[in-house]
């Protein structure tokens, strides 16, 4: 089961973007230092990528404003870059010596696939609170409890602000089918689909998957 038509996802904003090859470069570099933990700032990535801090900080509101990243209000520190988040969020993700945030229930699942490294996963049900973890291979969900646990990822699109806002908040884990009912009515029934975790992983896999793949640009 994959995305609901007319779902635009990271990589259809990536490719729709036509980066040039510095921008891919930073871009590429914004998430491999969110991958270790660290949030990126102007003078890091200037420092990383040998590029003039101005020149950062002109790609950065380029990726910022087609979605890519979001920087804070000072354009000095990069606040999230898909699927990662520089702050915490009811997603942690466990990789081998050091624990990184994700944006959504979705974007935590396709860590594994984008990175090719084993995680573990811990969140939230959405309604009760009830702790899910889940550990996974980039090729695969290895282990998940509550074994009942579901994915919802909403459709309603929302024009007003980055996904990181508008809809990465409602992509979440719930304990049980009962739980996510019972959101969905205190919601107002809003319009959405629900994904087994594998399902789930799957949809991760193929939005984050590509994200880092193929050759870096020079
Ligand atoms: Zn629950």
């Amino acid at each position: 089961m994959s995305l609901p038509d007319g779902v635009k996802t990271v990589a259809d904003r990536l490719r729709a973007a036509r980066l040039n090859p510095q921008e891919d470069k930073i871009r590429r570099r914004v998430l491999s230092i969110l991958a270790l933990g660290v949030t990126p700032t102007v003078s890091i990535l200037a420092e990383r990528c040998e590029i003039a801090p101005d020149h950062i900080r002109e790609i950065l509101g380029r990726l910022a404003a087609i979605d890519l990243l979001l920087v804070d209000a000072t354009a000095e520190i990069v606040l999230a870059a898909y699927p990662f988040s520089a702050t915490p969020t009811p997603h942690r993700v466990r990789l081998v010596g050091r624990e990184v945030f994700a944006l959504c229930a979705v974007d935590a699942l396709g860590i594994p696939a984008m990175l090719q490294e084993e995680v573990r996963i811990s969140s939230h049900c959405g309604h009760c609170g009830a702790l899910v973890e889940i550990q996974a291979r980039p090729e695969c969900v290895t282990r998940y409890v509550p074994t009942e646990t579901l994915v919802w990822f909403p459709t309603s699109e929302n024009q007003c602000c980055p996904v990181a806002e508008s809809r990465c908040p409602s992509i979440g884990f719930f304990c049980s089918s009962d739980h996510l009912e019972a959101w969905r009515q205190i919601k107002g029934q809003p319009p959405g689909v629900v994904f087994s975790l594998p399902e789930a992983f799957e949809a991760g896999k193929e939005i984050f998957g590509s994200l880092l793949a193929g050759a870096s640009p020079r």
